[in-house]
C-alpha cells in the first residue's frame, strides 16, 4: 500500500485569504508550501482509493476510470466540496463509502449523479476490497465522523481526521490493532483550554504518547499551527512528523517528500 497527501490544510487552506503571517505569506510566493484540502490517496495493486472529496478538481486530477471508490470521513464542506461538481460526470458510477449520516451536506443525497451513496460504513465492521482489509473506526468531532484503519500484508495505517482526542472505544480498538502509521488531525498550535473539534498539540502529543510503537504524521494543520511550528523548531517527538502536500508514504514505510521539498519541512520567512 502507498498514501499519498494530496493537501493537509484545515478548513481555511494556507495561505488563508487575506492572511499576512510569515506561513501564508511564503505560501503565496511559493505554491509548494501550501495546504489544500485535507485528502490522501490509497493505492494498493487492485485499489486506488480516494480518502475525502474536499479538493475542487477531483476530474482533472482522477479521469473517469483512475479511481475505484471514494471513502468520506464526514460531511463537511472541507472534506466534500469537490463532489458537488463530480457527481455531474456521466458513463461511470462512483462508490462513495462514508459514514452513516442522514443529512449529508447540503443536496448530495437528493442529487448524487454519479456518486452511489449506498456502501454506508458501519464503526468496526471490516470490509476487504482486494488485498486491503478497512475498519471504520469513531472520531470525536462535531459531525458524525469515521478514521479508517488500513491493512495490508506488510503495514497497517490509521487514518484518524477530523478529531478532537479519541472515543475510549476507538483508542481500545488502535490500541489492539497496533497501527504502524497514525495519520492525526492536528489543526491547532497548544490551546488554553481543550478544543472540541480538532486536537492542538497538546491533544495530539498526548495521543502520540499512547502510541510509542506507531509513526504518528500530523495533518489538517492550519496557518496558525505552521507559525507556531516556526518559532518552536524542536517540539517534535522522534516518532511525530508533518504532512505537507505531495508527501508520500512508500510501501516499505518511508516517508518521501514533494519534489522540492524535505520531509519536516516548516516554512520560514524569505
Ligand atoms: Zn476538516
Ligand atoms: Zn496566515
Ligand atoms: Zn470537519
Amino acid at each position: 500500500m502507498r498514501l499519498k497527501f494530496l493537501g493537509t490544510g484545515a478548513a481555511g487552506g494556507v495561505p488563508v485569504y487575506g492572511c499576512t503571517c510569515l506561513v501564508c505569506r511564503a505560501a503565496q510566493r511559493d505554491n509548494s508550501l501550501g495546504r489544500k484540502p485535507c485528502s490522501v490517496l490509497i493505492e494498493t495493486a487492485e485499489e486506488s482509493i480516494l480518502v475525502d472529496g474536499g479538493l475542487p478538481d477531483l476530474g482533472r486530477r482522477f479521469p473517469a476510470g483512475s479511481l475505484t471508490r471514494i471513502f468520506l470521513t464526514h460531511y463537511h464542506m472541507d472534506h466534500v466540496q469537490g463532489l458537488f461538481q463530480l457527481r455531474w460526470g456521466c458513463n461511470t458510477l462512483m462508490p462513495v463509502h462514508g459514514p452513516a449520516d442522514q443529512h449529508g451536506c447540503a443536496d448530495l443525497f437528493n442529487h448524487p449523479g454519479i456518486l452511489d451513496f449506498s456502501p454506508v460504513m458501519q464503526a468496526f465492521e471490516t470490509k476487504a476490497f482486494g488485498s486491503l482489509d478497512v475498519t471504520p473506526v469513531p472520531l470525536n468531532h462535531s459531525k458524525m465522523t469515521l478514521g479508517y484503519c488500513f491493512q495490508d500484508d506488510t503495514i497497517r495505517i490509521a487514518y484518524l481526521c477530523d478529531t478532537a482526542g479519541l472515543p475510549p472505544e476507538t483508542r481500545r480498538f488502535l490500541k489492539k490493532w497496533q497501527p504502524d502509521h497514525i495519520v492525526l488531525d492536528c489543526t491547532h498550535p497548544p490551546q488554553e483550554s481543550q478544543p472540541a473539534n480538532h486536537n492542538d498539540f497538546t491533544l495530539a502529543l498526548r495521543l502520540a504518547a499512547d502510541f510509542t510503537s506507531a509513526r504518528i504524521c500530523l495533518t489538517h494543520i492550519s496557518h496558525s499551527f505552521d507559525v507556531w511550528l516556526h518559532h518552536h523548531q524542536d517540539v517534535l517527538p522522534p516518532h511525530m512528523q508533518i504532512a505537507t502536500d505531495g508527501m508520500e508514504l512508500l510501501p516499505e514505510g518511508v516517508f518521501v517528500a514533494a519534489a522540492g521539498q524535505t520531509v519536516n519541512v516548516i516554512p520560514t520567512a524569505k
